[in-house]
């Protein structure tokens, strides 16, 4: 029996629609930007797997760090015990994130870093005897699939099964010149029931890689502090470069009270979680009253080797050549949108550091479950290139060790697709 097939006998894949699955194709190997299936073939991940890779796969530095620290301690139980990998880890991200960020929790994914912020919220209220309960979140956000993620997430077909069970959230539009003055009495007329106002930074990523400006977060985002409401960047998928800049709230003036991050933390190469914030925030969690704990640590908690991981990649991220990396592959998306931005099909184009993304014109059936989507996906498969469209919005998201040719064949084969498609 062949991989896949075995693999259909016993395995229920994420976002896999039963009846009508596609066989999945089996991968053995990565190097660089690019897996290999089984049977030989080479995919360019387009998508860097899941919008995690950031260093392209089976990095060998990242690989060798991992190995030394999983052959010296492998786990350890994080409550009552600590351990160097972590500690160092801490130190150097609060290091370079925005200042005011001092205190680290570390769990093991994005949407467990999420949770994590939520329940910092809800606590930090709940701690100081005035309890607040309602969110406030974007329209169309989306901060994971666990139940707290979910519920600041925009209601949609992914939610649809259990919004009657999720919590109250206020959802708003993104900000911009024309709303941002009433967005901001919105938060007033709401600030003392608000727990906290938790936002992708620049770029709602799932909802179609939405792109929206700084300068207004920014008003947003001081108008929260002065009115009191908890802040949270979710920098799951912006953190690390991916926008650009190391953190996508460095292109901001204000600073959020508590960031996650995930994804990118490891260099794609394990799960990991990761929720700081404020001094502010950690305070009120400190007493002699045990029901001021914030009672929340997964078994696998700030494991070792997954710090491991972090580091070794943090060291790459950091480096100038990797900066220069991330610079080039922006100029060449801004290049390529140049080129295709006036063809018919291209709606509109849309650029934040490394990630370009278009809508393609299909009228108005823009669903996430348009047919487009599949015929699409399984274009590019068929030319060795990994690119999963959001409904009719292609993106290109690639590892920031993408080569220049691989960039042009993926360019040129989109180019393709607007003329056969
Ligand atoms: N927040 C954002 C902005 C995300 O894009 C994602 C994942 N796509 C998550 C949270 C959830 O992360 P995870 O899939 O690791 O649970």
């Amino acid at each position: 029996m062949s991989l896949a097939d075995r693999d259909l006998a016993v395995i229920w894949h994420p976002y896999t629609q039963m009846k009508t699955a596609a066989r999945p194709i089996p991968i053995v190997r990565g190097e660089g930007a690019c897996l290999y299936s089984e049977d030989g073939k080479k995919y360019i991940d387009a998508v860097s797997s899941w919008w995690v890779n950031i260093h392209g796969h089976a990095n060998k530095y990242i690989g060798q760090k991992v190995a030394e620290q999983l052959l010296t301690l492998e786990h350890v139980i994080f409550a009552g015990f600590t351990h160097p990998t972590a500690v160092k880890l801490a130190e150097r991200l609060l290091a370079v994130l925005p200042s005011n960020q001092r205190k680290s929790f570390y769990s093991d994914n994005g949407s467990t870093a999420i949770e994590v912020a939520i329940k910092m919220c809800l606590q930090y209220w709940n701690n100081q005897g005035k309890p607040r309960t309602k969110m406030l979140a974007f329209k169309n956000a989306y901060h994971g699939d666990t139940f707290g993620a979910m519920a600041v997430s925009g209601r949609s077909a992914f939610t649809a099964a259990f919004d009657s069970l999720l919590f109250e959230v206020e959802f708003i539009d993104l900000p911009d010149a024309s709303n941002i003055e009433d967005l901001k009495s919105q938060i007033s007329d709401l600030k003392s029931e608000l727990a906290c106002f938790i936002f992708e930074p620049l770029i709602q990523g799932t909802a179609g890689m939405i792109m929206y400006g700084a300068e207004y977060l920014d008003e947003l985002l001081e108008h929260c502090i002065t009115e009191g409401v908890l802040t949270i960047a979710d920098e799951v998928f912006t953190g690390f470069g991916r926008t650009g800049k190391l953190f996508a709230c460095d292109y901001l003036t204000q600073q959020p009270d508590i960031m996650c991050f995930s994804k990118g933390l490891t260099g794609g190469t394990m799960a990991l979680g990761l929720t700081t914030c404020t001094q502010q925030i950690y305070d009120a969690f400190l007493s002699d009253d045990k029901l001021k704990t914030l009672f929340h640590g997964h078994s696998y908690t700030a494991n070792p080797v997954a710090c491991s991981a972090a580091l070794a990649s943090l060291d790459i991220t950091l480096q100038h050549a990797t900066m220069q990396n991330i610079r080039r592959i922006e100029a060449r998306h801004s290049a390529f949108a140049d080129k295709i931005k006036a063809h018919p099909k291209v709606r509109t184009i849309r650029q934040t550091g490394t990630i370009v993304a278009f809508e393609w014109e299909i009228g108005d059936n823009t669903s996430y479950f348009s047919s487009l989507r599949d015929r699409l996906y399984q274009y590019f498969i068929d030319a060795g290139i990994i690119l999963r469209p959001l409904g009719n919005i292609l993106y290109i998201l690639p590892p920031y060790c993408i080569t220049d040719d691989e960039l042009n064949y993926i360019y040129a084969k989109i180019e393709q697709a607007l003329e056969e498609i």
